[in-house]
């Protein structure tokens, strides 16, 4: 075990103040090599899993190669004209060669913002976006009002045409500014849930929204795989919700629940089987999130595919995108 802050002898939940009993859960850390492990604590009364103590220094558990800030490969014109047929129909301009595109290289952080129905001039705000992938994506289907947020950056950043992303908390951003605040797989990582959602409130205009995509233990790849379950990421993911608690912080937080879209795909398999064989996401020298070489066949990565999308019907997906809307 890693040294923590503090060892919690009276645990109470984090998101309903429940008093337990709870669940342990010993979790290793399987992102960059087998690591260290974390105990969670899933609690009775919300469903929700959380680590039991906040590692002292979580920092240290986020390598140079981690996911979000990845270096941007900027693709050629015909690239960049592929690129922007696809985001303009994830975005609700619909087009058949951005049909085609999507459906062969998916873009689900775009394709969570169709449901919304967003203006090209709606003022949206992405926090935790590391680099600014889905930003730009966003801003090469014609949105022109769009801002990044994200504390672990290493300095602020230009994207060009007017997009930057700031290196800052969310209370630097300035009350009732933009019209849609999303959380695309950064909630789990911060440390005060509750403060980042009433924040998102605080920087909402009237009628705004809040999208949040999450991993949820409310799925199949969470009962079928446990501690072995890819998204689970310990120690940098401190809650994974239940779709019960995640509706219950929003409602403290000032919101409602409109809509929960599943949108996991096949690294619910193809990660966990590979965490279960100790094989690490992030291999030496390949940052790429990628199935490992020789572990599982062509056929094996399409079954898993299609029983992601199977699972998504069925509303037992592991990652979800809560539409949350501001209550006056
Ligand atoms: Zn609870």
């Amino acid at each position: 075990m890693s040294a923590v802050e503090s060892i919690d002898t009276e645990p109470h939940c984090r998101i309903c103040d429940s008093a337990g009993p709870f669940q342990l859960h010993r979790v290793r850390d399987m992102m960059f090599g087998p690591g260290d492990h974390f105990d969670y604590r899933l609690c009775a009364a919300c469903g929700c899993l959380q680590i039991a103590a906040i590692p002292a220094d979580l920092s240290r558990h986020y390598g140079e190669g981690y996911y979000s800030f990845g270096e941007r490969r900027a693709p050629g014109r015909l690239g960049r004209f592929l690129v922007r047929a696809r985001n303009r129909h994830l975005t609700g301009q619909f087009n058949p060669l951005g049909w085609v595109l999507a459906q062969r290289r998916p873009f689900r952080a775009l394709a969570s913002l169709q449901s919304l129905s967003l203006r090209p001039d709606a003022r949206i705000v992405d926090v935790g976006c590391g680099s600014g992938e889905l930003l730009l994506a966003l801003q090469s289907a014609g949105y022109t009002r769009l801002q990044g947020v994200d504390p672990f950056i290493a300095h602020d950043l230009d994207l060009g045409g007017g997009l930057r992303v700031q290196k800052a908390e969310l209370d630097a951003l300035p009350t009732a500014s933009f019209d849609l605040v999303m959380f695309h797989h950064s909630l789990e990582h911060i440390l005060d849930e509750p403060a980042a959602l009433r924040a998102a409130h605080r920087l909402l205009a009237h009628g705004g929204r809040c999208l949040v995509r999450i991993p949820t233990v409310s799925s199949h790849a969470w009962r079928h795989y446990g501690v072995d379950w890819c998204a689970l990421d310990a120690p940098r993911h401190l809650v994974l919700h239940s779709r019960q608690s995640i509706a219950l912080l929003a409602e403290r937080c000032g919101f409602s629940v409109c809509r929960i879209t599943d949108d996991a795909d096949a690294f619910q398999f193809w990660g966990s089987e590979q965490y279960r064989r100790g094989i690490p996401l992030m291999r030496s020298g390949c940052h790429d999130i990628t199935p490992a070489p020789g572990v599982l066949t062509a056929a094996q990565l399409r079954h898993m595919a299609h029983r992601a999308e199977q699972l998504n019907r069925e509303h037992q997906g592991d990652q979800i995108a809560v539409e949350l809307q501001r209550v006056e």
